[in-house]
């Protein structure tokens, strides 16, 4: 975490960055995350969904809960905590990009690279993981397991 934050840091300098975490599954990475970057940054949240309930992703995003501040000419870093098929992030990053921000970036704490079915750019990546279906962390299943100090593979 702290080299990911120093890497942060050192990228965004005097920028003030928004750090925008995508709810809910990134609530603690972005809680860790921040306390490793040791400049002055801003924090917002956007609620997305895409699983329901089930481990599969329904392709299907919906905007849950939307960004509190405008980031007009902002430097932004989206903050998720695992990109899979990269349907998530793409939608992400198309709807962020429509609102013009300055520079706009990825970071993300796993990345599943082999069930990528979209390209997208990541800026920071903190793991990279097999393709395992992960709970704990802020990592849920049908709600459950967020609270778990560790990210764990879930069996069947
Ligand atoms: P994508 O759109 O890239 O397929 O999926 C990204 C979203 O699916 C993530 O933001 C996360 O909410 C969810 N997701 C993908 N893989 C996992 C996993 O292994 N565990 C959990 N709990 N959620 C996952």
């Amino acid at each position: 975490m702290s080299a990911l934050g120093e890497r942060i840091a050192r990228d965004y300098g005097s920028l003030n960055p928004i750090l925008v975490g995508v709810l809910q599954g990134a609530f603690l990475f972005m809680a860790d995350l921040i306390r490793a970057v040791p400049v002055d940054l801003t924090t917002d949240f956007i609620g997305l969904s895409s699983y329901g309930a089930g481990t599969t992703s329904s392709g299907v995003v919906r905007l849950v809960s939307d960004l509190s501040l405008p980031i007009d000419g902002r430097d932004v870093l989206i903050v998720e905590d695992i990109i899979d098929t990269g349907h998530t992030l793409a939608y992400l990053k198309r709807n962020l990009e429509s609102r013009r921000p300055r520079s706009l970036k990825v970071c993300v704490l796993l990345d599943k690279i082999e069930r990528r079915q979209t390209e997208v750019e990541l800026d920071y990546v903190g793991f990279t993981i097999p393709n395992v279906y992960v709970v704990g962390y802020g990592f849920d299943h049908g709600g459950l397991y967020r609270n778990l100090r560790h990210v764990a593979a879930l069996e069947d």
